[in-house]
């Protein structure tokens, strides 16, 4: 690697050799080229109009060794400190959940229940919020939105914050540092969303080394049936939401009939609806508080 690095080579051979060297990745020129124009700082629509140029020394030590990180399989989000969603970039790092381009499905299910009411103050309590991408998209495009965002882990308020800041709806976001099974949530509120951990324990050493190498267990592991949450928040979003309130959560593809049956037999929702994924998963449970 360092004989690569000292030598002058252009920026597509830089990008076949690192290719090469990822073929055990799922998809290696992808990540080849996000790490090249990261070391670069430039964007990948750039990078693409120069295959030509050469690299200088500290951009050519800079791709090698975040190649040689994601040759252990350390997600490119945790080497760029960056992840996309919802068009939108949000910083990322180990101590919270990457967020997933199927999340994005939670975020417009929400939306379209409360696109015909924008002007009233929508108020939102997102659980277990990781990075803060459900509760900062959603303050973005409910621009009167009111959020409550907790997370029992400090270091991943402190990305969420950080994020927030960035998409300036800060002011508009209550971070609470508590536990989802903890705390007396403040009430009542319109919308309740979550994307909480829902990985069935023993199946955590099942997933890819990127997510059970790098990421947080305590964002993936749901319990010895990968349920332990929905349990938990769906009797109390109900206490917690106005009459016909929407609670909206996503859940691991084989989850849809155990999340059905807990919110039926609470006798508490009307309106369940299971919506599926971009790959055609079932990926998102939605239901309307009815009053008791
Ligand atoms: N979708 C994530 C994964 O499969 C899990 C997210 C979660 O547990 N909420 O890696």
């Amino acid at each position: 690697m360092e004989v690569l690095a000292g030598t002058k080579m252009t920026l597509s051979s830089y990008l076949e050799w690192a290719q090469h060297k990822l073929a055990e990745v799922a998809s290696p020129r992808l990540d080849a080229e996000v790490l090249m124009a990261h070391s670069l700082d430039i964007s990948r629509t750039v990078l693409m109009a120069y295959p030509e140029r050469f690299l200088n020394r500290i951009e050519a030590e800079k791709f090698c060794s975040s190649i040689e990180r994601r040759v252990l399989r350390e997600p490119v989000s945790h080497i760029t400190g960056i992840q996309e969603f919802w068009s939108l970039e949000f910083a990322v790092n180990d101590k919270v959940l990457t967020p997933r381009p199927e999340t994005e499905i939670l975020v417009a299910q929400c939306l379209k229940a409360f696109a015909k009411i924008p002007s009233s103050p929508v108020k939102i309590l997102d659980l277990g919020t990781g990075s803060g991408i459900l509760a900062i998209v959603l303050a973005k495009e409910l621009s009167q939105s009111l959020v409550t965002a907790i997370d029992n882990s400090a270091q991943s308020l402190e990305v969420a914050r950080e994020n927030a800041l960035r998409h300036a709806v800060a002011e508009r976001i209550n971070f609470v540092s508590a536990s989802l099974l903890e705390t007396d949530w403040q009430r009542p509120y319109h919308l309740i969303v979550s994307n909480p951990p829902y990985i069935e324990s023993e199946n955590l050493s099942k997933c890819m080394p990127e997510v059970w190498q790098y990421e947080p267990t305590q964002a993936l592991d749901g319990g010895r049936d990968g349920l332990d949450y929905y349990r938990f928040i769906v009797p109390m979003a109900w206490e917690k939401l106005e009459e016909n309130g929407l609670l909206a959560l996503e859940i691991g593809h084989t989850q849809a009939e155990a999340v059905v049956a807990l919110m039926e037999s609470s006798k508490r929702y009307k309106g369940i609806q299971v919506v599926q994924d971009y790959s055609g998963y079932d990926r998102v449970v939605l239901a309307r508080t009815v009053n008791g």
